[in-house]
Protein backbone atom coordinates (compact mmCIF):
# COMPACT_ATOMS: atom_id res chain seq x y z
CA UNK A 1 0.00 0.00 0.00
CA UNK A 2 1.24 3.68 -0.52
CA UNK A 3 0.34 6.80 0.54
CA UNK A 4 1.15 10.39 -0.19
CA UNK A 5 2.10 13.07 2.07
CA UNK A 6 1.75 16.75 1.17
CA UNK A 7 4.49 18.88 3.40
CA UNK A 8 5.32 22.66 2.89
CA UNK A 9 8.88 23.87 3.09
CA UNK A 10 9.31 27.38 3.99
CA UNK A 11 13.18 28.48 3.61
CA UNK A 12 15.55 27.57 1.00
CA UNK A 13 16.76 24.57 2.83
CA UNK A 14 15.06 22.81 5.83
CA UNK A 15 15.45 19.28 7.71
CA UNK A 16 11.26 18.66 8.49
CA UNK A 17 10.75 16.10 10.98
CA UNK A 18 7.77 13.86 9.36
CA UNK A 19 8.12 10.84 11.96
CA UNK A 20 4.50 11.56 13.29
CA UNK A 21 2.96 11.52 9.73
CA UNK A 22 4.76 8.48 8.98
CA UNK A 23 3.88 6.93 11.93
CA UNK A 24 0.15 7.73 11.05
CA UNK A 25 0.52 5.73 7.95
CA UNK A 26 1.80 2.85 9.68
CA UNK A 27 -1.23 2.89 12.15
CA UNK A 28 -3.81 3.38 9.65
CA UNK A 29 -2.32 0.62 7.16
CA UNK A 30 -2.79 -1.82 10.22
CA UNK A 31 0.25 -3.88 9.47
CA UNK A 32 1.63 -5.11 12.81
CA UNK A 33 5.34 -6.51 11.58
CA UNK A 34 6.53 -5.51 7.90
CA UNK A 35 8.79 -2.10 5.90
CA UNK A 36 7.99 1.37 5.82
CA UNK A 37 9.90 2.68 2.72
CA UNK A 38 9.78 6.24 2.64
CA UNK A 39 11.08 8.14 -1.19
CA UNK A 40 10.89 11.38 -2.52
CA UNK A 41 10.13 12.02 -6.00
CA UNK A 42 12.04 15.17 -6.19
CA UNK A 43 15.67 15.59 -7.51
CA UNK A 44 16.06 18.76 -5.06
CA UNK A 45 15.07 16.90 -2.02
CA UNK A 46 16.14 13.99 0.18
CA UNK A 47 15.27 11.17 2.71
CA UNK A 48 17.06 10.75 6.07
CA UNK A 49 16.94 9.81 9.91
CA UNK A 50 18.89 11.47 12.19
CA UNK A 51 18.44 13.47 15.62
CA UNK A 52 15.42 15.80 16.95
CA UNK A 53 16.26 16.40 19.90
CA UNK A 54 18.92 18.83 19.74
CA UNK A 55 17.56 20.80 16.26
CA UNK A 56 21.60 22.04 15.79
CA UNK A 57 22.00 18.33 14.86
CA UNK A 58 19.53 19.45 11.39
CA UNK A 59 21.49 22.62 11.19
CA UNK A 60 25.00 21.53 11.41
CA UNK A 61 24.22 18.85 8.55
CA UNK A 62 22.84 21.29 6.19
CA UNK A 63 25.99 24.06 7.24
CA UNK A 64 28.07 20.79 6.86
CA UNK A 65 26.54 20.21 2.70
CA UNK A 66 26.23 24.29 2.61
CA UNK A 67 30.16 23.91 3.47
CA UNK A 68 31.57 20.99 0.93
CA UNK A 69 28.76 22.01 -1.96
CA UNK A 70 28.70 26.12 -2.50
CA UNK A 71 26.11 27.21 -4.74
CA UNK A 72 27.00 28.89 -7.97
CA UNK A 73 29.82 27.30 -9.13
CA UNK A 74 28.48 24.13 -10.73
CA UNK A 75 27.92 23.65 -14.69
CA UNK A 76 23.87 23.18 -13.78
CA UNK A 77 23.79 26.58 -12.44
CA UNK A 78 24.12 28.27 -15.55
CA UNK A 79 20.57 26.66 -16.59
CA UNK A 80 18.63 26.96 -13.34
CA UNK A 81 20.72 27.91 -10.65
CA UNK A 82 20.60 24.98 -7.96
CA UNK A 83 23.00 22.41 -8.88
CA UNK A 84 24.34 22.74 -5.19
CA UNK A 85 20.45 21.63 -4.18
CA UNK A 86 20.76 18.32 -6.89
CA UNK A 87 24.14 17.33 -5.46
CA UNK A 88 22.92 17.49 -1.90
CA UNK A 89 19.81 15.81 -2.79
CA UNK A 90 21.84 12.75 -4.49
CA UNK A 91 24.89 12.80 -1.57
CA UNK A 92 21.71 12.02 0.95
CA UNK A 93 19.34 10.09 -1.45
CA UNK A 94 15.97 9.80 -2.03
CA UNK A 95 14.33 7.02 0.29
CA UNK A 96 15.00 5.37 3.57
CA UNK A 97 13.66 1.48 4.94
CA UNK A 98 12.19 1.07 8.10
CA UNK A 99 11.55 -1.79 10.08
CA UNK A 100 7.65 -2.41 11.62
CA UNK A 101 7.52 -4.28 14.65
CA UNK A 102 4.00 -4.67 16.73
CA UNK A 103 3.28 -2.10 14.83
CA UNK A 104 5.61 0.22 15.34
CA UNK A 105 8.60 1.97 13.21
CA UNK A 106 11.78 0.56 14.80
CA UNK A 107 13.25 4.40 15.43
CA UNK A 108 16.30 4.28 18.11
CA UNK A 109 15.85 6.56 21.17
CA UNK A 110 17.30 9.74 19.10
CA UNK A 111 15.99 8.97 15.88
CA UNK A 112 13.43 10.84 13.42
CA UNK A 113 12.50 10.54 9.77
CA UNK A 114 13.46 13.76 8.03
CA UNK A 115 12.39 15.23 4.52
CA UNK A 116 15.29 17.71 3.94
CA UNK A 117 14.10 20.36 1.15
CA UNK A 118 17.52 22.00 -0.70
CA UNK A 119 15.55 24.22 -3.37
CA UNK A 120 12.51 25.84 -1.48
CA UNK A 121 10.16 26.73 -0.44
CA UNK A 122 7.56 24.44 -2.33
CA UNK A 123 5.46 21.58 -1.80
CA UNK A 124 6.70 18.59 -1.89
CA UNK A 125 5.53 15.23 -2.06
CA UNK A 126 6.74 12.13 0.35
CA UNK A 127 5.63 8.44 -0.62
CA UNK A 128 5.11 6.26 2.31
CA UNK A 129 5.29 2.05 1.33
CA UNK A 130 4.03 -0.41 3.92
CA UNK A 131 4.95 -3.75 3.37
CA UNK A 132 3.29 -6.80 5.38
ZN1 LIG B 1 17.97 22.16 -11.51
Amino acid sequence: MHKKIEIKSERRESMIDITDDVQKIVDESGVKDGLCNIFVPHATAAITLNENADPNVGADILDFLAKHIPKGTWRHDRIDGNADAHIKASIIGPSETIPISDGKLVLGTWQDIFLCCFDGPRKRDVVVSILK
